[in-house]
């Protein structure tokens, strides 16, 4: 048997383990005992991390739609005619009439290369990823407050902390290692606050937990900023000596009495009035947020008030301190520092800066780059809808399950003149594409992946791919190379990451040799430096820190009579984002087999409705059938239904109304009907 150390294909929490092979096969799976943040465990999905890796369903050969069927057809054929259309789309609808979406699931190398395809080889800043959907809220937040949209502190400052606010975050079930990381600090005296209306796992050991109203973020924040100034409670030598624009903030939440955010949130005066004692009190506080914050279409102003609220009481650039967004999939943070934005080079360098534009034009060996910031994906949709946009290109990702309005989206995904999907199973996006081409999984390649605490670790080949299936870098060279750019041949994966280094400042210190066996944590600048696991320690990013006020907005969409309830959606322990991977493992499937949606049981005895009832829910936008979980885990008037399931699937419902700044959509709040089935 062979063991290859590599990192967990699924959340952004980073835990490493060793794929055991046997004869070319993968039959388990051991984690790492000496890795920092596994330490030894992992949760059930990491566990069986190798099960989908052999199944059948994998793509073995690149498909080509004909008369109106997809077809098996040669590489040549393939990615002459990717490159054939993509160039045709271009010469007679501009530069801008394609779109590269790149892949949280992929390497850095990889987002790096598609990101470099987009711009050196086919003219376009047109490139972006599922960031958009999940995090974009916190890179625009986070980089006007702070200067860097990335968690500040380490996951071992879970250790080392008095007191962690959980907003937002289902941790024990999307980040399950953080979870228990954070149960065993409870368990050891450190305070916890949970800020979610899920009576969720960690809430059941929360010392406060506050079940505010959907979308009613920014009201429980200032009401308990409010109560901080109001009774003396603020840092102010942190205030003074670090950040700017504290006059405007205090302005701006002198109003927001804890009864008036009372109003607004659902909860009790005195409730909020216990959290901002609590908060204020501790001498290490953590603020630890996910999609619960980011998802709204006023995502960014939510992260500027946690951002307020760290800085308030000097909770930055300390151990046990920091404002700590956990990112969704594994490596969601890397597409982020590779530069697979429409607006910023790899390490959040801007497009719209000409000495920045002519650093890369000259390393890649060009006259010049666009100018002009790129669409962002979600925008994207909107524009092949409108006919401006003719062509995708989609690698590793599956819009019509993890987008919001999935009719929208289907009907924008055929409205294209050409739509190439790359992935390792026929999702259902792939499903519709006119080229199809096959990757190779996590564990047949090289590469790095970030983890959501800027570690960059070494994933690394363990058996081949199935077929003629390629490693998503090798194909993006191949086409570049049909395109006629000669910049992009490479022999190895270490060969890009020297490339990226040297172009790259927070990345400048990395290559391959030097992340075994745990990787290193960014920013790391040159090759001596050993990583930062604090940020922000002596000043922040952007120099002070700046307090962004900001106005209460409600969502977009309210009840009423029609449709009543408040849908939110999210994640299960079991599953991983559109389940192309965990549907496909066995173990997980049998425990979570089908689509469900969570009601209240007042709701429930409302409705006359059972547990495991079918139902049918509507929005706006659509309606599925669906099965019922009656459950005090939500409150009255809201239900809450995982996106996983391709039958019964949630972003049916959902609203892509966007947040006017990131354009991250609306999926934490729509109002729908429930009706039970006869
Ligand atoms: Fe994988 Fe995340 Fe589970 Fe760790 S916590 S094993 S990274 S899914």
């Amino acid at each position: 048997m062979k063991r290859t150390l590599t990192v967990c294909p699924y959340c952004g929490t980073g835990c490493t383990f060793y794929l055991v092979s046997d004869n070319g096969r993968l039959v388990g799976v051991e984690p790492s005992t000496t890795h920092p943040v596994s330490r030894g465990g992992l949760c059930i999905k990491g566990w069986n991390a190798f099960a989908f890796v052999h199944h059948p369903d994998r793509l073995t050969t690149p498909l080509i739609r004909r008369d109106g069927l997809l077809q098996a057809a040669s590489w040549d054929d393939a990615l002459n005619l990717v490159v054939e259309k993509l160039k045709g789309l271009q010469k007679n609808y501009g530069t801008d009439a394609v779109m590269f979406a790149s892949s949280a699931k992929a390497t850095n190398e990889e987002n790096y290369l598609l990101m470099k395809l987009a711009r050196a080889v086919f003219s376009t800043n047109n490139i972006d990823h599922c960031a958009r959907l999940c995090h974009s809220s916190t890179v625009t937040g986070l980089a006007e407050t702070f200067g860097s949209g990335a968690m500040t502190n380490s996951i071992s400052c879970f250790d080392q902390t008095d007191l962690i606010l959980v907003i937002g975050s289902n941790t024990t079930e999307q980040h399950p290692l953080i979870g228990s990381r954070i149960l065993n600090a409870v368990r050891s005296g450190t305070q916890l606050i949970v800020a979610d209306n899920r009576r969720i796992r960690l809430a059941r050991q929360a010392d406060l937990h506050l079940r505010h109203k959907n979308g009613s973020d920014v009201a429980l924040l200032h009401g308990i900023m409010h109560v901080i100034i109001a009774e003396d409670l603020a840092e102010e030598k942190f205030i003074s000596s670090r950040t700017e624009n504290y006059a405007a903030l205090t302005e701006s939440v002198a109003e927001w009495t804890p009864e008036r955010a009372a109003t607004i949130t659902g909860l009790e005066a005195t409730e909020i009035i216990a959290a901002a004692r609590l908060f204020a009190s501790a001498e290490r506080a953590m603020i630890v947020y996910s999609m619960g914050i980011t998802q709204h279409s006023h995502g960014v102003d939510n992260v500027r008030c946690i951002a307020s609220l760290a800085m308030l009481t000097g909770n930055v650039g300390r151990p046990g301190t920091g404002v700590n967004p956990l990112r969704g999939q594994n490596n969601v943070q890397g597409g982020c520092d590779m530069g697979a934005l429409p607006d910023l080079y790899s390490g959040y360098q801007k497009v719209s800066d000409p000495q920045l534009r002519e650093k890369f034009a000259s390393s890649w060996g060009l006259k010049s780059l666009p100018a002009t910031p790129g669409l962002p994906l979600t925008r994207a949709m909107n524009a092949a809808t409108e006919g401006q946009l003719k062509a995708m290109f989609i690698m590793g990702e599956n819009p019509v399950i993890s987008d919001p309005d999935q009719r929208h989206a289907v009907a924008t995904l055929q409205n294209l003149e050409l739509l190439v999907v790359q992935d390792i199973f026929l999702t259902e996006t792939a499903a519709l594409a006119d080229i199809v081409l096959p990757a190779a999984c996590y564990a047949e390649k090289d590469g790095t992946f970030t983890s959501t605490e800027r570690r960059i670790q070494r994933l690394q080949k363990a058996v081949e791919p199935p077929g003629e299936a390629r490693a998503d870098w090798e194909i993006i060279c191949r086409i570049a190379e049909r395109a006629g750019y000669p910049g992009m041949r490479y022999s190895t994966t270490s060969e890009i990451m020297e490339e990226i280094a040297t172009l790259t400042p927070i990345y400048g210190g990395i290559n391959h040799e030097r992340l075994d066996p745990h990787g290193l944590q960014w920013p790391c600048p040159d090759i001596d430096h050993p990583g930062t696991p604090l940020l922000h320690v002596d000043g922040f990013t952007r120099g002070l820190g700046r307090f962004s006020p900001v106005d209460h907005r409600l969502s977009a969409e309210q009840t009423d009579e029609a449709y009543p309830f408040v849908l939110t959606t999210g994640r299960t322990y079991f599953h991983w984002h559109t389940g192309s991977m965990t549907r496909r493992t066995h173990l997980l499937n049998r425990e979570e087999p089908h689509s469900f949606i969570e009601l209240h049981p007042d709701d429930a005895a409302t409705l006359g409705v059972r547990n495991r009832d079918e139902l049918l829910v509507s929005s706006r936008r659509g309606r599925l059938k669906t099965q019922a979980r009656v459950t005090e885990m939500v409150i009255p008037g809201v239900v809450f239904m995982p996106f996983h399931f391709a039958e019964g699937a949630a972003n049916t419902l959902t609203n892509n109304v966007l947040d006017p700044e990131s354009s991250i959509p609306e999926f934490k709040v729509c109002a729908v009907q429930v009706e039970k089935l006869p």
